[in-house]
């Protein structure tokens, strides 16, 4: 389905890092977690990891690897069980990396194979667990999910895929921001923006070049060639398509020759350059009929079509366009199928029961008179079983939009009513068992300026960036929401005034450090804190909240850039 190859890095990090110490077994089970990242044969990879899986250490490792070797190897299902293991094994030992990395597996897999919402709900939880590398890799894959032509929402994945790119940069990922650079440009040229697809497209084109991958350089002209016959510029989309031709070609890699000689094709119709038109289409159409890839098929089938008409060769045409048509009822009738699927697996299986036994009693009257009663009671039950499919669909889409309602829509951290609630929740633990608690209240400086300086856009970038720096700057169990326009509220669980005003200092250290580059070099932001621990004269939250509010005050009026705290 994607001829552009997405490149999972699981593995970096789940590969061994520490040797030390480490009992035979273990020593044994990474060995053996290492070979099968490291071979490139999907067979190799299974039997490496199996043959670890006998020896009882880095269980969770060893599926996960195995989970992508078997997706190589075309066994979905398999690989997803594996990921659902390893993820379960890494809650099991508390391995949080291990935990995120299953998710971005399992997120990715069910990506590629169309299930959206199960995607995004992988992802969103991988993205939470706030792991530098699969939390990029997780917003990557969710950027995937809103570009994808089913969801359709091209400038959310636009947004994401801008946010990703500074922070690549920053990190020296230079391969990645070359996939991004490619991204951005693939998906306004979905949105039918061809200028900007252009725009970033060149950019991609500039990057793969200097990192030397020829494949993926190819494959970016090839876009650009297709991106320009859209433009009606198809003289200027030929000598791509030959250079991106002339590569795949050296590196045997039909596949990508096919696309190829398919867009070239449509090139040449445009020109029309009939008969060079009509060798590549011809070409291309009858590897994706071999491949049975009716996505690509339907394309070719549909240009060479045009192209015999344009010719004058219409019996061929009207052959061409009664085959597309075919084509095109098919993928129409298999998108609709995708919806009904599952319930009709299970309807199925019910069914051949149903006529096996129809057979074996097909010559006595009793038992026909048995049978239909079969029949009833195994409709009865598939109709259980598909209300019961849509009690849990509906569960569900409920659960998801309560995560809706409770989340920011700009910065997705906890929204106002979100991490209120959690308060009001640590209030009553407290107020039960004299636990303490922590509430950290701060508001961006001067943001006005900023709104007024670089303008709303800029703004909002900035209430992203610290809300995305603060949460990695916290412990996974403080909890932090955004209460207003720049306004947030920390809650931490467990922690004495003394330890908060590290945590509320390295807040403010944090975000005196982050720079917009992308907005202006020069642009620095700072917060001003207000810290208060709960007393157990707090009886409501507005109490305790509104000591905050007042410290975060005195802060401001002493000079702002830091941190006030509520001593009693
Ligand atoms: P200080 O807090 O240091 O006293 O000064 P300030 O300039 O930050 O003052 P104030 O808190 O009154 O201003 C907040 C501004 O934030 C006003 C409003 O226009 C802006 N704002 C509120 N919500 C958003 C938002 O979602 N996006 C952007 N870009 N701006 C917002
Ligand atoms: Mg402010
Ligand atoms: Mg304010």
């Amino acid at each position: 389905m994607h001829f552009r190859r997405a490149i999972l890095i699981v593995s970096l990090l789940v590969l061994p890092t520490a040797h030390a110490q480490s009992s035979d077994a273990k020593a044994r089970a990474e060995a053996f977690q290492k070979k099968c990242w490291e071979s490139a044969d999907a067979d190799a990879a299974i039997a490496a990891a199996n043959a670890g899986l006998t020896l009882g250490a880095l269980k969770g490792e060893l599926l996960s690897c195995r989970g992508n070797a078997l997706e190589n190897a075309g066994r979905i299902d398999d690989a997803l069980r594996d990921y659902l293991a390893a993820r379960a094994e890494a809650q099991r030992t508390g391995n949080r990396k291990l935990e995120a990395s299953a998710l971005v597996q399992s997120g990715y897999t069910r990506y590629s194979r169309g299930d959206m919402n199960e995607a995004l709900a992988d992802l969103q939880q991988a993205y939470a667990f706030n792991e530098p590398t699969s939390r990029n890799l997780a917003l990557s894959y969710i950027a995937h999910v809103y570009a994808d032509a089913k969801v359709a929402q091209y400038d959310k994945a636009i947004e994401y895929y801008q946010q990703l790119l500074p922070q690549y940069t920053a990190a020296g990922a230079r391969a990645n921001v070359a996939d991004t650079l490619f991204d951005l440009g693939s998906t306004f040229e979905r949105k039918g923006d061809f200028d900007h697809a252009l725009t970033w497209y060149r950019q991609a084109l500039e990057a793969e070049r200097s990192l030397g991958r020829k494949g993926e350089e190819a494959y970016v002209k090839r876009s650009i060639g297709v991106t320009l016959t859209k433009l009606g510029r198809p003289n200027e989309a030929l000598p791509l398509f030959d250079e991106a031709l002339a590569q795949f070609t050296t590196a045997k890699d039909p596949d990508r020759i096919a696309i190829v000689r398919q867009s070239r094709g449509i090139a040449y119709r445009k020109l029309n350059r009939l008969p060079e038109a009509i060798a590549d289409l011809e070409v291309s159409r009858a590897y994706f009929a071999a491949q049975k890839n009716t996505r690509f098929l339907e394309k070719s089938e549909d240009e060479l079509a045009l192209a015999l008409a344009a010719a004058g060769r219409w019996q061929e045409a009207y052959a061409a366009s009664v085959r597309h048509s075919a084509l095109q009822q098919q993928l129409a009738d298999k998108l609709r199928e995708e919806h009904t699927t599952r319930m009709r697996v299970q309807f199925d299986s019910e069914k051949k029961e149903q006529e096996n036994r129809a057979l074996l009693r097909e010559r006595s009257a009793a038992a026909r008179i048995r049978n239909l009663q079969t029949i009833v009671l195994l409709l009865g039950a598939a109709v259980i079983v598909v209300l019961a499919f849509l009690v849990v669909k509906r569960l569900r889409d409920a659960q998801r939009m309560r995560m809706m309602a409770l989340t920011d829509e700009l910065t997705r951290l906890p929204n106002r009513r979100s991490v209120l609630a959690s308060a009001e929740e640590q209030l009553l633990r407290s107020r039960e068992t004299n636990e303490p608690f922590t509430v950290v209240a701060f508001d961006i400086d001067y943001f006005k300026r900023i709104n007024d300086t670089w303008g709303h856009a800029a703004g909002d970038r900035v209430l992203q960036g610290v809300a995305n720096a603060c949460r990695a700057a916290l412990r996974p169990e403080d909890r932090i929401g955004r209460t207003g326009g720049e306004e947030f509220l920390v809650i931490l669980p467990l922690t004495r005034l003394d330890e908060a005003l590290h945590a509320a200092e390295r807040l403010r250290d944090t975000v005196e450090k982050l720079d917009f580059p992308d907005i202006d070099p020069t642009l620095r932001v700072t917060i001003s804190l207000g810290v208060t621990e709960w007393r157990a004269a707090d009886t409501t939250l507005e109490k305790i909240a509104g000591r905050a509010d007042d410290v975060l005050y005195q802060a401001k009026a002493g000079g702002r850039n830091r941190v006030a705290l509520a001593v009693a």
